[in-house]
């Protein structure tokens, strides 16, 4: 705490270091006395991302959802979050701390294939864990660390992986059979304590990965009455997580981001390609998973593979992987097969059937409904009770480095896209809520408003006797008194 109040006196010093010492003694005051937003909450923002795997946009509506709710209230949500493509745990959960389309990640797909290493990807595999995989990217938590702070990732993808040589100052490798309420106290823990031996500072950013409703999605189908349960339950461990953020003391220091990798779209057994009806095995080698599969071909066998399968099945996608439409960002990696097979929303393509089916599935479209994730946040650097319609998942990485005052790596995502989901932004003239008397959210910004009439009056009249008597050569347009203190050098 001393260190985070230290370098936010220091923050406001350089800004002013021009300013004559009775005008910095003044706008201390003021700042001090009307608790404006200047230097406040850029020193104290801390961070957590939760991730509920296969939480689709739509799924807060058919349950009371009212953890969720209270987010939305309490803070910001973005209806749909448009994810890269391809809509698979790994890609997306990369693309969500890195900014990054899968073909600049290089994580391209949960299975796949690097023709330079010859080596297969595929979660679970101990090669999996080798950085190779993941250092075409740098993750938020590396950024952070780079910038001097520590971070905690708990079974978030790629957190146990020595990514560019470091890995999270602290983490837990991946364990299914950990309790969800046993990762939170253990991130929260870092939030608080820091490292065990007490020579680790407390984290500032924080990561958390939950495999529901994920599992539960494939095994009943979104579209099953068996969902509702869960996510209800997934409802309550965002609960658990308000209230022990609340014990923690953290729960307004802490910006909490809660969203997912994916949707999650209906199966049927009536919706199945079967590739061994078109093509032969030893024409070529599959690589991936159902919905999109990529085809290596035997050598000098590429055209022949591909006219077997363009046009064989109505609702089997297929294109030379120059071919793969710009919109996907999905095509510039060796780790991308020269064919990619892409089923249409809702089927499945196998070898076949007797590969094994599931009641739901991802991977489709990115810009389709049922593959969009959620997206609540809340916290001092996010607004209150303000909702938008749309983002895009590349977006939220130069959002959160932003809110944590990094310098972001190189990304596809902007700044401006999410801009207007933060505290500090000006509210857009159609997005804006209707005021209403009785709203408590409004009588705080009227009170607000008038305290700052109030103040900035005072300001100028003391300003006007200090400038006449001790300053009569530095006109006040000089002073940097109106700067705001919360400098954006890192709009991208
Ligand atoms: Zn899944």
């Amino acid at each position: 705490m001393f260190f985070v109040w230290s370098k936010q006196v220091q923050v406001c010093n350089n800004k002013m270091a021009d300013g004559e010492v009775s005008a910095r003694f003044l706008l201390g005051v003021v700042a001090m006395a009307t608790l404006l937003p200047a230097c406040r909450p850029q020193d104290l923002q801390r961070l957590l991302l939760v991730s509920f795997d296969g939480f689709r946009w739509d799924y807060v509506r058919r349950v009371p959802a009212p953890n969720f709710r209270a987010l939305l209230q309490e803070g910001v949500g973005v209806e749909q979050i448009e994810s890269a493509y391809v809509t698979e745990t790994f890609p997306d959960h990369y693309t969500l701390v890195t900014g990054l389309f899968a073909e600049s990640h290089g994580v391209v797909a949960n299975e796949m294939y690097d023709p330079d290493l010859n080596a297969t990807f595929a979660p679970g595999r101990p090669g999996s864990r080798d950085p190779r995989w993941w250092d075409g990217a740098e993750p938020l938590w590396v950024t952070n660390q780079r910038a001097g702070h520590g971070s905690g990732a708990v079974m978030w993808p790629g957190s146990d992986v020595p990514i560019r040589g470091t890995y999270p100052t602290r983490y837990l490798p991946y364990n299914v059979s950990v309790e969800f309420e046993e990762r939170v106290r253990g991130l929260l823990g870092w939030f608080s304590r820091g490292g065990e031996a007490e020579e680790q500072p407390p984290i500032r950013l924080g990561l958390l990965y939950w495999e529901e409703p994920d599992l539960s999605g494939h095994a009943f189908g979104p579209d099953s009455p068996l969902m509702d349960d869960v996510i209800a339950d997934v409802d309550a461990k965002l609960g658990f997580l308000r209230e022990e953020l609340r014990k923690a003391g953290l729960y307004e220091r802490v910006n909490l981001v809660v969203t997912s990798d994916h949707g999650m779209a209906q199966m049927s057994p009536e919706r199945v390609v079967e590739l061994d009806e078109y093509l032969s095995r030893d024409q070529y080698t599959w690589v991936g998973k159902s919905p999109v599969v990529g085809i290596l071909p035997r050598e000098g066998r590429l055209e022949e593979v591909y006219h077997a399968l363009a046009g064989a099945h109505p609702s089997l996608r297929v294109y030379r992987k120059e071919e793969i439409p710009e919109r996907f960002h999905y095509r510039h990696s060796g780790r991308i097969m020269p064919l990619v097979l892409a089923a249409e929303e809702g089927w499945t393509v196998v070898q076949n059937r007797s590969d094994g089916l599931m009641h739901g599935n991802h991977g489709y479209d990115n810009a389709l409904p049922s593959m969009h994730p959620v997206f609540v946040a809340r916290g001092p650097a996010f607004r209150q009770g303000y909702n938008k319609t749309w983002a895009r998942s590349v977006d939220l990485y130069p959002l959160m480095c932003h809110i944590l005052d990094l310098p972001p790596a190189p990304n596809n995502g902007s700044l401006a896209n999410v801009r207007d989901l933060l505290r500090e932004a000006t509210p857009p003239p159609t997005q804006a809520p209707p005021p209403h008397v009785t709203d408590p959210t409004y009588a705080r910004v009227v009170g607000s408003l008038l305290g700052v009439a109030l103040v900035g009056g005072f300001l100028l009249v003391f300003l006007r006797q200090v400038t006449l008597r001790q300053l009569p050569a530095t006109p006040i347009g000089n002073m940097e008194i109106s700067r705001p203190l919360l400098q954006d050098h890192l709009e991208i």
